[in-house]
């Protein structure tokens, strides 16, 4: 039931990610189309973000995965969540190029299942070997793929967010939307104003060098779009990461909202109207399971990482279990009505839905929400995983959890300690009811960790 962790050699939590021209090149993504093509027969739709190696590294996912016989529909740029819908839709599986929320070096690749997903774990090892064997089913001449550019398709994507909610939804709000230069620029705010909303832009113009932000949408990136919600008096901002899977808000008052709680108002408007359970990993505030059991709905932990989010999501369901919802602390939202990824258009078009229905300004509902005390750190160590079984047995009295690293329950705060799977070091997170039960706990954690590193 519960998702098993793999580690693996070349793609993270998310995908293959590197700097250009040093850890990402032309020929490492032409050898993952190969090797995605040797795996997959029929059509591969491939997009990609704004970024400046886009074109490069795009041209060689396609010609890897032509030379092994697959066709190849080019939707160009895109938010990954279109090309997952359009996947989903209609083709044998997908091929993101993007780095996400990294910065302008960076790029990468995002492998997509013919249902939407990312590629699990157990499928991305089968890729891996492929590429470092080399053992690639390379075609000749009768039977190498070809190609079809398809760039309405984001059409399809945009028409299937509109349609689910009710006509003119957004009708007398007002609302500003950063997509930080990268390709929500040409789906959110079409979504938006579709919706019947009054819609302006800031970084709303594609260009990879992302001159106006970088492509992590956070607080401190985000004062231009705080400035114009107050001045254009709108009801919120929204803001996405570099391949808008991911949506951040600011209230009407230009105060950022914390991730946690964008999702436990999203979480508590979802399950007021449906129950059933919600899915998220195991380093989600504590303030979602309690607005979602406020609500008499029930939460489900998984690993750390979205794909382990939608796919547990979707074992449930073939269990025939209920689930409403499900998503991460981070803005990445997942409404399994629509699609099992991360949709961040389909998150701000949820947002006004919301605004709608409850009538109240969006500070409000945040303050309705139960309150919730975080702490976040990390420390440099290259002994992480022996860090952690040692202070798994410091703390074998208590209540305990290894769904992913080390989570350790007291009253009514919790810690999770985990080693980072790509670096050196080991994050630590603390959720608490109050700033004192936080500060304590975090020490007490602080000294055990200094003890044993
Ligand atoms: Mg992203």
């Amino acid at each position: 039931m519960q998702p098993v962790k793999f580690e693996k050699r070349l793609f993270g939590t998310n995908g293959v990610r590197g700097i250009v021209g040093k850890d990402l090149t032309p020929e490492l993504v032409g050898a993952i189309g190969e090797a995605f093509g040797t795996m997959r027969k029929g059509c591969i739709a491939v997009g990609r973000d704004t970024r400046t190696s886009g074109e490069t590294l795009t041209k060689a996912m396609k010609s890897g995965l032509l030379a092994t016989g697959c066709d190849v529909i080019d939707c160009g740029i895109l938010p990954t969540p279109a090309l997952q819908y359009i996947v989903k839709d209609r083709f044998e599986g997908g091929a993101m190029i993007t780095a996400s929320h990294n910065p302008p070096e960076y790029n990468g690749v995002k492998i997509i299942e013919p249902d939407g997903t990312e590629m699990g774990d157990e499928e991305t090892l089968k890729l891996e070997q492929l590429i470092f064997n080399r053992s690639f089913s390379a075609k000749t001449w009768e039977s190498v793929g070809n190609e079809v550019n398809a760039p309405h398709f984001i059409r399809k994507y945009i028409k299937s967010i509109v349609n689910h909610f009710p006509p003119n939804i957004g009708s007398g709000f007002t609302v500003v939307i950063d997509p930080g230069s990268g390709p929500a620029c040409i789906t959110t705010p079409q979504i938006l104003t579709e919706l019947g909303c009054r819609v302006f832009t800031i970084n709303g113009i594609m260009d990879g060098t992302f001159p106006g932000r970088l492509p992590e949408p956070s607080s401190e990136g985000l004062k231009g779009l705080a400035d114009l919600v107050v001045s254009t008096g709108s009801a919120f901002g929204v803001a996405h990461d570099g391949d808008a899977d991911r949506a951040v808000f600011i209230d009407e008052n230009g105060q950022f909202i914390e991730e946690n709680q964008e999702f436990a108002l999203v979480a508590k408007h979802i399950c007021h109207q449906k129950k059933g359970t919600v899915v998220t990993p195991v380093s989600t505030s504590h303030l979602v399971e309690m607005a979602v059991k406020n609500e008499g709905c029930s939460i489900t932990y998984t690993p750390v990482g979205s794909i382990y989010v939608a796919r547990t999501m979707r074992s449930l369901i073939e269990d025939g279990k209920e689930v409403v919802f499900g998503g991460e602390g981070n803005g990445g939202l997942i409404f399994p009505d629509h699609q099992f990824c991360r949709d961040g258009g389909m998150t701000a078009a949820t947002m006004v839905f919301i605004l709608a229905a409850n009538r109240k300004p969006l500070s409000t509902l945040v303050n309705e929400l139960p309150v919730r005390f975080l702490i976040k750190d990390k420390i440099s160590t290259p002994h992480g995983i022996k860090l952690l079984e040692n202070l798994e047995m410091a703390y074998s009295k208590e209540k305990i959890d290894r769904t992913d690293g080390l989570k350790i329950f007291r009253d009514t705060s919790w810690a999770l300690v985990r080693a980072s799977g790509t670096e050196p070091m080991i994050r630590i997170l603390i959720d608490a009811e109050d700033q004192k039960s936080g500060e304590i706990f975090y020490k007490e954690l602080m000294t055990h960790i200094s003890e044993i590193a």
